[in-house]
């Protein structure tokens, strides 16, 4: 099978999806890779470390897609690169195809097989190849530096000879895969650190990494699914929540916001009242920034200060650390890839919940039923009145945030 492998034209993208490392088990295992000039060169990887893994340098993105059967990528394609692949092409990719529905029906439509990375099953077996995970360590991990070199104090206590410096308070909202790095980060840093998770077992985790849990008088319920996930709150409970995140928010100098529900526009849990009360210099890095924002005061793909408060929407946070994020993303798709093949191909076998739950165009449809939900009401909305705001406006709440990251 030949394999491409696309140099990413996102604005600010500096990841790659195989490394040169990658490449050499994929040579390995007898596919034929062909990588597009510079396609690495963002995250450091020389076309020469590629050529050196036994891939072939394809000068341009026609060169790669014209012989490419299965392309693998970061990054969704943009409208001139979905009319570059052939028919038959198979895609593995991130594709955002809750938020950009239309996409997987472009990709369709095209005749495209195409897998999005982003709905990869949360099971054990799958947990190799999910770069969901993979990013939002990479991207926890980096909140807290960039928290750190925004905020105008030290994280760790120091008791010197010019005095005793307190250490910085950070408040982490939402302990998953994400927000425990950040947790673990910023307690390596030596500043004090709290969290909150509507998730009852986020509680001991949070713990373990020397953390304090923020008990809360407020009744989550289940709040967890059968996949490990967060379910969605009422209006109320969110309501209730920002009153509580405002005081712990007034008593940090860093907020760090991770709190996602798969599906939906990101839970608003930090309001401009609660930006008010924060201390002149305070950081908050709101990692939901690009799902509409967890704090009402960000702005995605951008750095901005308000109410004394610098706030950060940086919507690619892995992209600032190429060389991990990478490798680790890499990895994933490298095992999802094999996962996949049979004796050199692809087979699609969709009796298996990580083939059927990626899979999202395939023979000339959208197969999977949640995106081919999200075009139906979009199909017929075209015509009416746009939606308030609400759970309802998500796709073009994420578009709005979209435009700013391309903007960024
Ligand atoms: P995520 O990115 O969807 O959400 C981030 C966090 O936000 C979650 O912990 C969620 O509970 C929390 N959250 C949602 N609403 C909130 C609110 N109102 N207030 C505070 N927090 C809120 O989730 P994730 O980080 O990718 O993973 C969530 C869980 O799934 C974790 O327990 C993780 O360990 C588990 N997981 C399992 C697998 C697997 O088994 N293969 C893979 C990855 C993650």
């Amino acid at each position: 099978m030949i394999i491409g492998i696309p140099r990413e034209i996102a604005s600010g993208e500096r990841r790659v999806a195989i490394t040169p490392d990658a490449a050499r088990e994929l040579v390995s295992d007898g596919h034929g890779l062909h990588v597009e000039a510079g396609a690495g060169s963002q995250a450091g990887f020389a076309d020469a470390d590629y050529e050196a893994a036994g891939a072939r340098i394809a000068a341009d993105a026609a060169a790669l897609y014209a012989v490419a059967e299965t392309v693998l990528r970061v990054r969704a394609p943009q409208g001139h690169e979905v009319a570059a692949l052939r028919p038959g092409t198979v895609l593995i990719s991130f594709l955002r195809p809750l938020d950009e529905p239309e996409l997987s029906a472009r990709l369709a439509e095209r005749g495209i097989t195409a897998f999005s990375i982003e709905l990869m099953p949360r099971i054990t077996r799958a947990q190799s190849m999910d770069a969901l995970s993979s990013q939002a360590t990479v991207a926890g991990y980096r909140a807290v530096l960039v928290a750190a070199e925004l905020l105008p104090r030290m994280f760790p206590m120091l008791v010197t000879a010019a005095g005793t410096i307190s250490p910085a308070r950070v408040f982490v909202i939402g302990a998953g895969v994400a927000g425990l790095q950040a947790i673990a980060t910023a307690r390596r840093l030596g500043a004090l650190v709290e969290a909150y998770d509507t998730r009852a077992a986020a509680a001991e985790q949070v713990e373990s990494l020397g953390a304090r849990f923020v008990e809360l008088a407020l009744d989550a319920g289940d709040a967890e699914d059968a996949g490990g996930y967060a379910r969605a709150q009422t209006e109320e409970f969110y309501e209730r929540q920002r009153k509580l995140m405002a005081e712990r928010a007034a008593a940090s100098d860093v907020v760090i916001t991770t709190a996602l529900v798969p599906g939906r526009r990101a839970p608003l849990l930090l309001d401009e009242d609660g930006v008010k009360g924060m201390r002149e210099g305070s950081v908050v890095v709101d990692l939901a920034a690009e799902n509409g924002g967890n704090c009402a005061c960000t702005e995605p793909g951008e750095i901005v200060s308000k109410h004394g408060v610098t706030l950060v929407g940086d919507t690619n946070l892995p992209s600032a650390l190429p060389v991990n994020a990478s490798q680790m993303y890499s990895k994933n798709l490298l095992t999802f890839l094999r996962h996949l093949v049979t004796e050199g191909r692809i087979v699609i076998d969709l009796g298996d919940e990580i083939t059927k739950g990626t899979l999202v165009a395939h023979d000339g449809k959208v197969v999977n039923e949640t995106v081919r939900a999200r075009l139906e009401p979009a199909e017929s909305a075209e015509s009416a009145k746009p939606a308030e705001h609400g759970e309802a406006d998500k796709p073009a709440e994420r578009s709005e945030a979209v435009k700013g990251e391309e903007a960024g």
